[in-house]
């Protein structure tokens, strides 16, 4: 049978990991004929949980599963991998500031950066989930200099998807009914996702729904779905996170189909004036295994206000981190 695919998983024993390991370990992130080795790393502290949920995937006894290891070493955990996501992060606390948030996680993010640089499999493909995920993208990827710099990427593929249901249920239209939607810039709340390209039945879905929707009510419950969750549920949401997870690498590894696109945040080559070198969410196709942003879009007013200032944000981030000797 085939060689197995490395996958590396980080903050293993959370609820994200929770939600995303029995995912990969069916077959899910990789496909049917793949068959999957899972890297686990967790602190110290978080060891013992991870092996419970080891035993878990043990106990599924899925055929393409061809081995758990368990890891506190960055180092030993990225080993050879092939596909690295990067859960685990700082989360904010009370009262921290966001220079101390970002100063946190560089203290994750730049070790495990250097970590994958050191041993990680030649095609590495790296997502971050990890909060603030487009600019913890940016310190592994700073710390990482010999991988390829596309290598990196941080998920707003949850968004992307959220911003379909959204507008799924407003239109009454199933979800094969609408494509080219975007999600332009930080996974945050100053995120823009774009109707002005999207198409539902083949025709602009923004010339399909009032204005006055769009602007105060589609946008901001995308952009605050996050908060919304922890609210009902009292739980930050795991398994829709998990789900976009595994939406994203499969479509980096296996192509977007024709006629679509997807949003993912990858390092920007200067397009749409999105300053070069940040990681930023785009309208991307992925073919041969490597993301390309979709290009000659036309930006009216509204759309440029908007992602503009959602790059501001990372243009921001990217300072800071900068100041702090992290990239
Ligand atoms: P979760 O599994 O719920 O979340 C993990 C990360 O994903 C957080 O940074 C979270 O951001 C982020 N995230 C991104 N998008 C979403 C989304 N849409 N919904 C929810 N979260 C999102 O956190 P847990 O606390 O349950 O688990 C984290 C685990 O990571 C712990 O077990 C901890 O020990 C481990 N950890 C491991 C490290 C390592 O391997 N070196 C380092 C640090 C932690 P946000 O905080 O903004 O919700």
């Amino acid at each position: 049978s085939a060689t197995p695919v490395t996958v590396t998983v980080t903050g293993a024993a959370g609820q994200i990991g929770y939600a995303l390991l029995f995912r990969i370990a069916s077959g899910q992130l990789l496909g049917p004929d793949t068959p999957v080795k899972l890297n686990l790393l967790e602190i110290p502290q978080a060891v013992k949980a991870a092996e419970g949920t080891a035993m878990e995937l043990d106990d599924c006894a899925f055929p393409l599963l061809r081995g758990i290891d368990i890891f506190d070493d960055a180092n030993a955990a990225f080993s050879g991998t092939n596909v690295a996501l990067l859960v685990g992060a700082r989360p904010r606390s009370k009262g921290m500031e966001r220079g101390d948030l970002l100063e946190a996680n560089g203290g994750i993010f730049g070790p495990q950066g250097k970590a994958i640089n050191a041993g990680a499999a030649d095609d590495v493909r790296v997502l971050v989930v990890g909060n603030p995920a487009n600019t913890n993208a940016l310190i592994a990827q700073a710390s990482a200099p010999d991988v390829p710099a596309d290598r990196f990427t941080a998920m707003t593929r949850l968004d992307h998807n959220r911003a379909l249901a959204q507008l799924s249920k407003k239109l009454g239209v199933g979800l094969d009914e609408i494509s080219k939607l975007t999600i332009w810039g930080n996974h945050s709340a100053t995120q823009y996702p774009d109707l002005f390209h999207a198409e539902v039945g083949g025709k602009i879905a923004a010339e399909q729904v009032e204005r006055e929707w769009l602007e105060n009510d589609f946008i901001p419950t995308v952009a605050k779905r996050g908060a919304a969750i922890i609210e009902a549920r009292g739980a930050s949401s795991a398994a829709s996170a998990a789900n976009a997870a595994v939406d994203h690498v499969y479509d980096w590894v296996n192509g977007t189909p024709a006629g679509d696109w997807t949003s993912a945040a990858i390092p920007s080559d200067g397009s749409y004036g999105v300053p070069e070198g940040i990681i930023s969410s785009f309208p991307v196709t992925s073919e041969n295994g490597e993301w390309k942003i979709v290009q000659g879009l036309e930006i009216d007013e509204f759309s440029r206000g908007r992602i503009d200032a959602s790059v501001a944000e990372l243009v921001e981030e990217r300072d800071t981190v900068a100041t702090l000797g992290l990239i």
